[in-house]
């Protein structure tokens, strides 16, 4: 990358101009030879930098194919290690803040002050990079002792209506794996019923709680102990008790 220049206006964030550097690609199109069109800048919130707001203005290179007949007519650079493609802001700042908020436990509108753009910005990229991680089914990993907790999520509406969640957690490690819609058996069953055999099997320890019957469904064997953490009783489950539950 090459820095053009940097504009530092009075009251305004600091603005570093960039373009890329590096061979002429080819037509995605043809596999031709490119033309050189024009550069448009494209303004990305940045980290802070010097304790204030800062922007990269990547000037993004334009391409023509002169092959007559090639569908592609012009296109422009793409480079992800600056800026994914549609997001407003820069990889590495779209890094940190959805660390920040994931991590850190920062407030998306307390991003948005300390880089000095909007709420949006700052949600929309928590959301595109947050959404791959939270989706891959290794961060939940083996449990071994399963808990189910309904909470009271939110009051809405005129009349503050109760709506509930469930969370469902890894009670031996303290971690939380999920959160429920509602509090019937309903989404916990489904939850449980998304899991695999081998997930489900390694499991020593769930909960006697409203979901019981759900329970003894999905693990479907003998050896499965049922545990209440509010109780702190297990019992054990034999297949005459599964009968009976
Ligand atoms: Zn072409």
């Amino acid at each position: 990358m090459t820095v053009l220049g940097a504009e530092d206006e009075l009251g305004g964030p600091v603005r570093v101009h960039v373009e890329t550097r590096g061979d002429r690609p080819s037509c995605p199109g043809c596999g031709g030879g490119v033309w050189s069109k024009d550069q448009r800048p494209v303004e990305l919130v940045d980290l802070a930098a010097f304790g204030r707001p800062a922007r990269l203005v990547w000037h993004k290179r334009r391409w023509s194919c002169p092959s007559q007949g090639c569908p592609v007519g012009s296109f422009t650079e793409s480079a992800p290690h600056i800026a994914a493609a549609r997001l407003v802001m820069t990889d590495r700042a779209g890094r940190w803040v959805t660390e920040q908020v994931g991590r850190h436990r920062r407030s998306v509108n307390e991003l948005a002050v300390e880089l000095g753009c909007d709420w949006h910005t700052i949600n929309d990229t928590v959301i595109a990079y947050g959404t791959p991680l939270v989706e891959d089914p290794a961060r939940i990993g083996e449990v071994e002792a399963l808990g189910l907790d309904e909470t009271l999520f939110a009051r809405l509406g005129r009349w503050r209506t109760q709506h509930w969640s469930t969370s469902v957690a890894d009670v031996r490690r303290s971690q939380l794996l999920d959160v429920l819609e509602g509090r019937s058996s309903t989404g916990a069953c489904e939850w449980l019923t998304g899991r695999d055999q081998a997930w489900l099997d390694a499991i020593d320890w769930a909960p006697a709680a409203s979901v019981l019957g759900c329970l003894l469904v999905v693990f479907g064997h003998q050896r499965a102990r049922l545990y209440d953490p509010r109780l702190e009783v297990g019992l054990e489950v034999r297949s005459s008790d599964a009968d009976v539950a």
